[in-house]
């Protein structure tokens, strides 16, 4: 289920009345009162109540495609990570989490050279320290390979600062269970683009 969004123009001049705030109070007392009416009237009449509650952890929230969670790295079918070691994400990173070691191949000759000068290869190790990220996204957003994406994943509390280092094999997630958040950054990319929607 994708989630709702509400655009906010931040540009519009409020008029006195909400500046007052008190038409949105009187609007929110109005769906509290109604909803607070409609229960007791099914609590006297023995009948089932509407409850917003999450009953968490045995009841869950389907987080919206747009939701933010854990970055995680997207492996192919055969397992291996798409990521190329290029590293922009470590890079754009504001907290400085991100930790990439490229692989190093051997080139003709014998010598051996860094993955670049060989063409795109996985990196020897990738490093996230959750302990640190902030759920920004930039990571994400930079990656020209849609190799690390922002997963649902969001349960990480713990009391060991250790197990908040995540590497390479820990970030690996099949690209089959990412599927939706996969198809939301192809669907705003597209939106993104100089001529969406106009036709050309
Ligand atoms: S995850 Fe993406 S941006 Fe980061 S190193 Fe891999 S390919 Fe580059
Ligand atoms: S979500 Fe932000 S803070 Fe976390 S790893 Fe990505 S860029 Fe860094």
């Amino acid at each position: 289920m994708a989630g709702s969004s509400i655009v906010v123009d931040r540009r519009k001049k409020l008029g006195w009345a909400a500046r007052l705030y008190l038409p949105t109070m009187l609007r929110g007392l109005a769906v509290t009162g109604r909803h607070f009416v409609g229960n007791l009237r099914a609590l006297v009449l023995g009948k089932e109540r509407r409850s917003f509650a999450v009953r968490y952890p045995e009841e869950r929230v389907d987080f919206p495609d747009a939701f933010r969670g854990m970055p995680v790295l997207v492996a192919r079918e055969d397992g291996s990570p798409r990521c190329v070691g290029c590293p922009h994400c470590a890079a754009a990173c504001p907290a400085d989490c991100i930790r990439i070691v490229p692989a190093a191949r051997v080139a003709a000759g014998g010598a051996a050279v860094w993955a670049g000068a060989v063409g795109p290869q996985p990196p020897e190790r990738f490093d996230i320290d959750m302990s640190r990220c902030i759920f920004c996204g930039f990571c994400e957003d930079v990656c020209p390979e849609e190799a690390i994406v922002m997963s649902r994943l969001v349960e990480l509390a713990t009391d060991d600062r250790a197990a908040l280092q995540y590497d390479l094999e820990a970030l690996l997630v099949p690209a089959e269970l990412l599927s939706r958040r996969l198809s939301f950054l192809a669907r705003s990319s597209a939106r993104d683009e100089p001529n969406a929607g106009s036709g050309d």
